[in-house]
Order: structure tokens, then sequence, then C-alpha cells
């Protein structure tokens, strides 16, 4: 069934080439990418030269605004991306990835994530480029592009982006390490989409999530994209009936309407472990 969209346009703002994976899962439910050339690092980049001030959710959905503006397109997708250290586990690096699809012929606004540890995310400070042989192996480099910037870096120091060239990393190790105050390069990998194969499998696995999604009308009012948001927590408890700190029902919604459906959880499971309880358990 074709999506109730008159413009099958969606502006993508971007500078980094991501629409060569994300427009084949778009495509599938008859809608047409866009690629707006826009600068969206004024918005923040990952190399840091910029400040990001806005939340990632918020900092989504202004991208996507910035190529709705420039093209005239109803509607319009961007993605963002931050890098880390997993928040529960440690040390183990995750990659989390927001896409946000901005509706304003429904009047609609879609985020979906995934976070995931298929990542080379990783940084280290060298003084020479053969301590930077181990960094270069576990990165997937020269597939996986490269960064480089001084370790004690200021404003106006140079930092090398997209470095898939051996020469040239040897190079801007001995510059930046020449140029920072305590003799160190810092190296890191470059995050940006089109530098990063891994990422790329990301946006591409986000991009079927959208598709599917905006698959699924809202039972109310129709508009695309009806589906899991939220969950509500209260399983009851197996020997004594109590909330527990566990998902009772997935909830889904429509970002149009506001409409709301409870669906059992997906496992199947209709009660608590005891031990989940605060009641047994306190
Ligand atoms: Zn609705
Ligand atoms: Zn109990």
């Amino acid at each position: 069934m074709p999506l109730p969209y008159p413009d099958p346009r969606v502006a993508l703002a971007t500078l980094h080439g991501k629409e060569r994976v994300l427009a084949p899962a778009l495509a599938e439910i008859g809608l047409r990418i866009e690629p707006v050339s826009v600068d969206t690092d004024a918005l923040g980049t990952f190399s840091g030269e910029v400040e990001r001030t806005a939340s990632a959710r918020d900092t989504v959905i202004a991208k996507a605004r910035l190529g709705m503006q420039a093209s005239g397109c109803a509607l319009g997708l961007a993605t963002e991306a931050s890098f880390g250290p997993d928040p529960i586990v440690g040390f183990v690096p995750v990659h989390h990835e927001l896409i946000a699809f901005v509706d304003d012929v429904h009047g609609q606004v879609l985020v979906l994530e995934n976070l995931s540890r298929e990542t080379n995310w990783q940084s280290k400070a060298v003084r020479t480029a053969s301590e930077a042989e181990t960094l270069m192996l576990s990165s997937g480099f020269p597939e996986h592009a490269l960064l480089v910037r001084p370790n004690q870096a200021f404003a106006g120091m140079p930092v090398h982006k997209g470095l898939r060239d051996r020469a040239a990393l040897e190079h801007a190790i001995a510059e930046c390490a020449t140029a920072s105050s305590d003799g160190l390069a810092r190296i890191e990998t470059d995050m940006r989409a089109h530098m990063n194969p891994s990422r790329m499998r990301q946006l591409r696995a986000l991009a079927s999530q959208l598709a599917e999604r905006l698959s699924t009308p809202c039972p109310s009012c129709s508009a695309p994209g009806f589906g899991r948001t939220h969950a509500h927590f209260g399983l009851p408890c197996r020997d004594c009936g109590e909330p527990a700190d566990m998902v009772r029902a997935e909830v889904w919604s429509c970002a149009a309407c506001h409409f709301e459906q409870e669906h059992p959880r997906s496992d199947g499971r209709v009660e608590a472990d005891p031990g989940a309880c605060p009641h047994c358990n306190p």
C-alpha cells in the first residue's frame, strides 16, 4: 500500500554520502531521498571543533529541518551518532545512532535509535607512528579512516581528518606531535559515515527499522509510523500478584495523534519472578 504522501521526496541534510545506505530501504516504501548539501557540522561535529549545544535528539531533528528548509520538502531525514564507553558495562565502546523523520504532512516527528557494540571507536595519544600500529590494526584502517590532532589542542590547531593512507597518517602524527605542548598526537577513529563502513552498516539497519515503522498506519488517524515507543512496567509477581519492576506491556503509539495501544510482551511472559518483586524480595 503506498504511503499517504503527495510528494515522495525526503530531504536528507548531509555532506557525508549517507544517502547510499539510507535510500534503498525508503525506496521500498515509495519514498525518495533528496540529498541536500547543508553544513550540519555547524550543529556540532565528532571531531570536536564545534561545541554541542543541544541534546542529540534536538540536534538530529534540527538537522532534518535544515534540509527541509533548504529544499522545500515536507519530509526530512537526518541521523546523529555518539560514541563512547558502554554506560552499563564500561570500557566496551558503543555506538548510539539516532535517525529522525520529520513529517510536516501529518505534523509528526519520529526518532528511532540503535545501540550497537559493533563499532571501531577508539582513541590514543602517541609520540610516533609506530605507537599507533595496534590502533591501526584494530580499527580496520585503511577501510575505516583515522583522524589526527595535537593531544593538547587549542582553537586553530590542525586537525587531519579522513586519513586512509599510511604516508599521510605518519605525516599527520609527526606534525601534530610537534604542535602539541606535550609532544603527543591524538589519533582517533574517524566516525563520519562516509569514512566508516561499520557506521554505514548501522545506518542501513536503522533505515530498515524506519521503513518498517512507516509501513504501519495508526489505527486511529492512519498516519504512517505506528509502532513500539515505550513500555509500561509492573509485571505481576508470580507469588503475590503485586506489580514487580519488570516490563508488563509494550506500548505502541502514534506521534501524530498520540493514540496509544498496549501490546503483550513479545516474549509472552505474563508473570514476574518473586526475585524482582519489591513485596516478596524487598
Ligand atoms: Zn494517529
Ligand atoms: Zn511478590
